[in-house]
């Protein structure tokens, strides 16, 4: 029997100043030489480097022949700012667009077009039909802000009957919950491609970071790793990267077909994870 290709994606997130610009962009660099069969780039939330972000994708994209996924976030952002996005886009040749709400901002200012992905959802399909290829986000554990899972679930199907393509899951670091909520996800109705978001752990204070923003649940096989190698960068890093190889072997393994991994603007890593992956993924 012949076995599907599997599909692996890296991420970056654009700089926050124009200063950081260059650096970011020669990480990027890096990143593409290693032939994801797509990049990532993020956008913060408050909107404001929106323009770094498409600038970056259109870099990698253009500069280096890797097709990009641009994200958009609404949670601070006008109709009119989401106008200007998709020109923006448009014009610089992005093509797949990840569609969010955003985090909440901490000062509590608000969108007063928008207050869930699904709205942007709608607006970007009722005003671009089929221009874009639209991703959204999902939550394995549910969202941290949904008291329920079952009700996240309801919400996701709504996403999803808005016009998505496909969606790229939250980090989680036990497969099992991964492919509990694939079983959920399918008993739904939700039939779109499901990428497995995976985030390496290199040092021990991304873990809290991490865990603190994602509510992701950490199982005591990772929790012993970084008690053990936490304070030893080398050690820490190299356990990390084999945790999240492992991880991805395991859901190959399991037929799943498309890797995302969160790469963070870190090349390093990046290219750690693929030489652990090379005969699997050749
Ligand atoms: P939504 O789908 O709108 O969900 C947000 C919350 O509202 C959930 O609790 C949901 O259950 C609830 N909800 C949804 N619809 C309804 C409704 N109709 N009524 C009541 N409740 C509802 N953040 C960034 O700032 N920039 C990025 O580039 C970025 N990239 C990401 C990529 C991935 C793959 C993931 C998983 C997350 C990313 N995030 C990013 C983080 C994301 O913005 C946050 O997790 C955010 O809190 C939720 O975004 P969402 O699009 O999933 O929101």
């Amino acid at each position: 029997m012949e076995e599907k290709p599997v599909t692996l994606s890296l991420e970056v997130f654009p700089p926050k100043t124009s200063e950081k610009y260059e650096a970011t962009a020669e990480n990027a660099k890096k990143i593409a030489a290693l032939h994801p069969d797509f990049m990532s780039v993020t956008y913060g939330a408050g909107g404001g480097t929106g323009d770094f972000t498409a600038e970056i994708a259109a870099e990698i994209q253009n500069g280096y022949g890797v097709p990009t996924l641009a994200h958009l976030t609404c949670v601070s952002s006008s109709r009119e700012h989401v106008t200007k996005m998709l020109s923006l886009y448009k014009e610089k040749g992005i093509e797949n667009i990840l569609a969010l709400r955003g985090d909440l901002p901490q000062d509590g200012t608000r969108s007063e077009d928008y207050r869930y992905a699904v709205e942007l959802i709608r607006d970007i399909k009722e005003r671009e039909g089929d221009t874009f290829c639209l991703g959204g986000a999902c939550y394995p554990e549910g969202h941290v802000e949904c008291a329920h899972k079952e009700d996240d679930l309801g919400y996701l199907k709504e996403k999803v009957d808005a016009g998505l393509d496909f969606l790229t899951t939250q980090l989680f670091f036990d497969n099992n919950i991964f492919y509990n909520f694939l079983y959920r996800a399918r008993e739904k109705g939700i039939s779109v491609p499901i990428v497995a978001g995976i985030m390496p752990i290199t040092r021990a204070e991304q873990l809290k970071r991490s865990v603190a923003m994602s509510g992701t649940e950490v199982p005591q096989r990772f929790r012993a790793i970084v008690d053990r190698f936490g304070e030893r960068k080398g050690a820490m890093e190299q356990a990390g990267v084999i945790y999240a190889a492992e991880q991805i072997v395991d859901l190959i393994a399991n037929g799943v077909g498309h890797i995302h991994v969160y790469t963070m603007n870190r090349p390093k890593i990046a290219k750690a994870i693929l030489e652990q992956l090379s005969e699997i993924l050749d």
